[in-house]
């Protein structure tokens, strides 16, 4: 919407000598005509949006229609749909009605710009030139009985344009006369002052509330900017809840322009390929509603992540690095050519081998190398055991072979497994310990095998089922313990927001691609965006905030083609105190992990505490040795004692720390402040 070069009417000042021609009128109105759309008021019913929608009726229709209106409000807060809406439904939306941008106009020229015309130049006084312009289309307006202009972003207006406003505002606003909607991002004195409400001809002033003191309308917001993105095309029609807690999190420095721009993204993102509902019904395709939009892909800010400048990208200082993770063999060659057959015969091995632990080597690797080894890489590597792990080697086979003979693949229950899948790992890891420890299973290599397999059976059984990896995501106890751990890493892939934001529109980091995406980078090659299936555990990298959901597979960088995403050498753990939030499930799996300490030392726990008898026999005596059901019974209790008292023992200390707290004389003290969560 720039601006042309004035027209000789406008510069020559014809309104102001009261003789503006009517093909000129009519051509300044066409000209500065006012879009129609959109039109969409304040979502939501929080008490600001309620206020708002009170006022905008009042303005339109009311007791203020015929006073001049200007809406002050944050930029981004759609303060011209308002504007608008007034227009639309006060009675003379069959009026004519024009509209200028303000801060086109200022930005047309620097005060004595030059504009070529004709072979001639023309200094033009930029002040001068809006005013003549505003006043030629208000005279225009009146020319046919009356309308409304609509000033945008009036505040930016050149000083020397404020009086040609303001002389606007002074006159009555009546039905026949020239009425201005004006929008500002900040007060305006230079319009306002002297202005009374009172008065016939005087401004009436709207505020817009920004979006972050309407937390509770950011739900509507967000469905209604869900549906115009949408448009007519087949696609996601509503927000996982972990998506709308995220989305509510965030403060909105952009308002609700930049709550329409997630959105918009989200559904580019969720929607491979937007079909049109019309077209995909006469194709014969489905219309059915595509998965809700979870958190994966709705990343609201833009900004830089805190820390940022504490990080230093390996794939920029080494080359070959970079090389490495976007071959063919990292990951799945790997995993198809040495980890599938190499896991095979290790359970082999177990199942078929000697069982003693003293003879089966696959069991003194399991449990003497493999277990403590992965402890060791998560503070260096995160979560990369699981990027070529054995149990989802099988479950990727499996995959491919259900996709190749065309089956179809369910989207994940996102919002089930948001609130269960954490307590169901959890859960499971509790009852694995406790296998371990009652029946040995580091001396016994069947059992050994037996646990490798059930994992595998789960990994197996969500990739047949369901898209991508879900069992890696929300379901496996291991998976969930990495995941923890790998937050202390001093590694970590991630994404530079303001590239994905800026550039991309394939997002073949989180979709894939069937195609290589040719890059946008000089210095990349073109074959860039290589042909992935996407992540497998369904993230997007620039919205991870910690390292638990990242297996750093490189699909992302193989299929990014902006080279937008980063292998961090970062300081350990930075994310906990950064970007981490505390989740109830992973607090409780630490828990966990620390009464593991305790319960695969019973018996030494026994004896440290004076227990004997019945008791410190069956600690010390495992399910094969037993001579009775009781003995397990009692090892079982016993076990389920050792696992939960830390976290038993933490809870009640903060409970404890609260009632001093409320005793106390503040009311108040560090504990309430902060919730277990926070404090553990
Ligand atoms: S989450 Fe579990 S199954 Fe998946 S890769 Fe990691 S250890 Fe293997
Ligand atoms: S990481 Fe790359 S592919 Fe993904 S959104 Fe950003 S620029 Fe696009
Ligand atoms: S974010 Fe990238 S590296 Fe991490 S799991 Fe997803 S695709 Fe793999």
């Amino acid at each position: 919407e720039r601006e042309p070069p004035p027209s000789p009417d406008a510069v020559g000042g014809t309104a102001a000598q009261g003789a503006l021609g009517e093909a000129t009128g009519a051509a300044l109105l066409r000209r500065h005509a006012v879009a129609r759309l959109p039109l969409r008021g304040e979502c939501g019913t929080s008490s600001a949006a309620r206020r708002l929608r009170a006022a905008r009726r009042r303005a339109a229709r009311g007791a203020d229609a015929s006073l001049h209106v200007l809406l002050v409000g944050e930029p981004g807060t759609l303060k011209m749909d308002v504007a608008k809406l007034i227009l639309y439904s006060s009675e003379r939306r069959k009026r004519p009605a024009a509209q200028l941008g303000c801060q086109q106009l200022a930005a047309f020229g620097s005060r004595t710009a030059s504009a070529a015309r004709e072979g001639e130049t023309c200094e033009i006084d930029v002040g001068k030139h809006a005013a003549r312009l505003i006043a030629d289309v208000a005279a225009a307006l009146a020319q046919r009985g009356g309308g409304t202009l609509l000033l945008r972003d009036v505040h930016a207006l050149p000083a020397g344009a404020f009086g040609a406003v303001r002389r606007l505002l002074s006159a009555p606003a009546g039905y026949e006369g020239v009425r201005v909607i004006a929008t500002a991002s900040r007060a305006v004195p230079e319009l306002t002052a002297g202005a009374s409400a009172t008065s016939e001809g005087a401004l009436t002033t709207l505020r817009v509330p920004p979006l972050r003191v309407r937390r509770e309308d950011i739900a509507a917001e967000a469905g209604y900017f869900l549906r115009y993105a949408r448009g007519g095309a087949v696609g996601p029609t509503s927000v996982t809840e972990s998506g709308l807690a995220a989305l509510q999190a965030h403060d909105w420095p952009g308002n609700e322009a930049e709550l329409q721009g997630v959105m918009e993204r989200a559904v580019v993102m969720q929607s491979a390929g937007k079909v049109r509902r019309d077209k995909a019904l006469a194709a014969g395709l489905s219309t059915a509603p595509l998965p809700p939009l979870d958190e994966a892909v709705l990343w609201p800010d833009p900004r830089a992540r805190r820390g940022e400048q504490l990080r230093y990208d390996l794939l920029r200082g080494w080359p070959p690095l970079r090389m490495l993770m976007r071959a063919d063999f990292w990951p799945q060659g790997l995993m198809r050519s040495v980890v599938v057959p190499a896991f095979a015969l290790f359970n082999l091995v177990l199942l078929f081998g000697p069982q003693a632990r003293a003879d089966n080597a696959a069991l003194t690797i399991f449990w003497a190398y493999w277990w403590p080894g992965i402890l060791i890489t998560y503070p260096l590597v995160g979560r990369l055991w699981c990027s070529f792990c054995p149990f989802m080697a099988y479950g990727d086979m499996v995959q491919r072979w259900r996709l190749n003979s065309g089956a179809a693949l369910k989207s994940w229950p996102t919002d089930a497994l948001d609130r269960y899948g954490g307590w169901f790992l959890f859960g499971l890891f509790a009852l694995i310990l406790e296998w371990e420890e009652v029946w040995l299973l580091e001396d016994h290599a069947r059992l050994s095998s037996a646990l490798l397999l059930l994992i595998t059976a789960g990994a197996v059984v969500g990739s047949a089922l369901f898209e991508k990896r879900v069992w890696c995501r929300h379901l496996c106890p291991i998976g969930g313990m990495n995941g923890i751990m790998a937050k202390l890493a001093v590694t970590e892939v991630r994404a530079e927001r303001g590239v994905c934001s800026a550039t991309c529109s394939s997002y073949g980091c989180y979709r894939g691609s069937d195609t290589v995406i040719p890059s946008t980078v000089a210095s990349l090659d073109n074959s860039e965006g290589l042909v992935t299936a996407g992540c497998p555990l369904g993230v997007h990298p620039a919205n991870l905030t910690d390292n638990a959901d990242c297996v750093l597979c490189g699909v992302c960088i193989k299929a990014c083609p902006h080279g937008s995403v980063q292998l961090n050498l970062r300081p350990p753990a930075i994310d906990l105190w950064t970007t981490h939030e505390p989740k109830r499930h992973e607090v409780s799996l630490l828990f966990l992990l620390l009464g593991a300490v305790f319960c695969h030392r019973l018996p030494e726990a026994a004896a440290l505490l004076g227990v004997g008898g019945d008791v410190a026999a069956a600690v010390a005596t495992t399910a094969q040795d037993a001579a009775s059901s009781d003995v397990i019974a009692t090892h079982i209790a016993v076990a389920t004692v050792a696992l939960a008292w830390p976290g038993l023992l933490a809870l009640g200390g903060h409970m404890l720390g609260n009632l001093v707290d409320s005793a106390s004389s503040t009311g108040h003290g560090s504990r309430g402040r902060g919730g277990f969560l926070t404090e553990a």
